[in-house]
């Protein structure tokens, strides 16, 4: 059969679609419907491009050092990478290395499951409860490394910090992960436990609160030595991996901390709102502390809903997998986008 058979095969992660319609309503994505800050676009206009022909620093020290100082940890405790997705990928590879399996769950991001495959990492899943809540007791068992995201997605449940700390007190040989990709819409995070527990990683974005999910950047809070081993496998893959025009905007984000504050709450209201409105239209869901809603209906399937909002250009995430097939994920809008949301169902649903 020659290099076929030789090939590394995997099935990989499909992203959300990326449709460009000018009247569209995004919410299939859990991005931010507000502007990066003021402060991204006065750096972006006053950028010196002659300094492109230079690599960029390996260890991007600029947003390092802003991120150790903004979070109150030491710069040798922080990690930054293209994107969360990026910094979990390396984190996989780095400490996932053993014949035990790792432990997720079973309905989570659906990317873990894709890194595991191409790094050939055993992994198993652990079934979310009833109400889509991790159980604890499920991540006591001998493993190999453990990862979840906190608050969870798609379902956007939060896992109480005392039962986090649990969870990594109970498994001192291995690392555990917590992706906090939707932490600031609400949830309490694990960073606070990094300087007690040495095998605590702690994965953050500037995707999704930040506005800057086309920047690319996600960084991760660990302990000294956690972080070197992450660094030693990133330079033994790719050195510079942040560019400079992303370390440099990051920094201007990071420094905008009051709109940070005002964008997030506007976010969690508007969510509040929302959820109190689709309650009202009969539809049930989880209690999301993150900016999106993972919703089913009693009387309506949601692959028909979604296929009848896409036509009408509003796009949500409908994932064809079971136990979630009857389930829409909404990422959280502006009011006027939630406003057209429900506007749509009132009339889909005649009432
Ligand atoms: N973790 C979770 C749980 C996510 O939903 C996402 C967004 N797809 C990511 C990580 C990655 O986000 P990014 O690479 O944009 O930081």
């Amino acid at each position: 059969m020659g290099w076929e058979e030789n090939v590394r095969r995997v099935v990989p992660y499909t992203p959300g679609e990326q449709p460009d319609f000018a009247d569209m309503i995004k919410l299939n994505t859990n991005e931010n419907p507000y502007p990066p800050s003021k402060r991204v676009q006065a750096c972006a206009q006053t950028a010196k491009t002659e300094r492109l022909r230079l690599y960029p620093p390996p260890a991007a020290d600029a947003l390092t050092n802003a991120l150790a100082k903004s979070y109150g940890v030491k710069r040798e405790q922080v990690f930054v990478g293209v994107g969360s997705d990026d910094v979990l990928a390396m984190a996989f590879l780095t400490f996932f290395n053993a014949d035990k399996p790792v432990l997720f769950p079973d309905i989570t991001y659906s990317f873990y499951d894709v890194w595991a495959e191409l790094f050939r990492i055993p992994y198993e899943c652990q079934p979310l409860d009833e109400e889509l809540r991790i159980v604890k007791e499920d991540y006591c068992r001998p493993n190999g490394g453990i990862v979840f995201p906190n608050p969870n997605a798609p379902t956007g449940v939060e896992l109480p910090l005392d039962e986090i700390e649990e969870i990594v007190a109970r498994n001192r040989d291995v690392v555990v992960i917590v992706d906090e990709a939707y932490v600031d819409f609400g949830t309490r995070s694990a960073l606070e436990l990094i300087r007690k527990y040495d095998n605590l990683l702690v994965v953050q974005t500037f995707s999704k609160s930040r506005s800057l999910a086309g920047l690319r950047i996600g960084y991760a809070f660990g302990s000294e030595k956690l972080i070197r081993c992450l660094n030693d496998v990133k330079y033994s893959f790719n050195s510079y991996t942040m560019n400079r025009p992303s370390i440099e905007l990051g920094v201007a984000a990071l420094a905008d901390e009051a709109y940070f504050r005002e964008t997030t709450a506007k976010i969690i209201a508007t969510r509040e709102r929302t959820k109190k409105r689709l309650a009202a239209l009969g539809f049930s869901f989880a209690d999301s502390k993150a900016n999106f809603l993972f919703v089913t209906h009693p009387d309506y399937a949601a692959k028909d809903l979604f296929e009848a909002l896409k036509e009408q250009h509003i796009y949500v995430r409908y994932f064809a997998k079971p136990r979630i097939d009857r389930y829409l994920r909404i990422t959280i809008g502006t009011d006027e986008q939630m406003d057209a949301l429900i506007g749509f169902f009132k009339r889909y649903m005649n009432k």
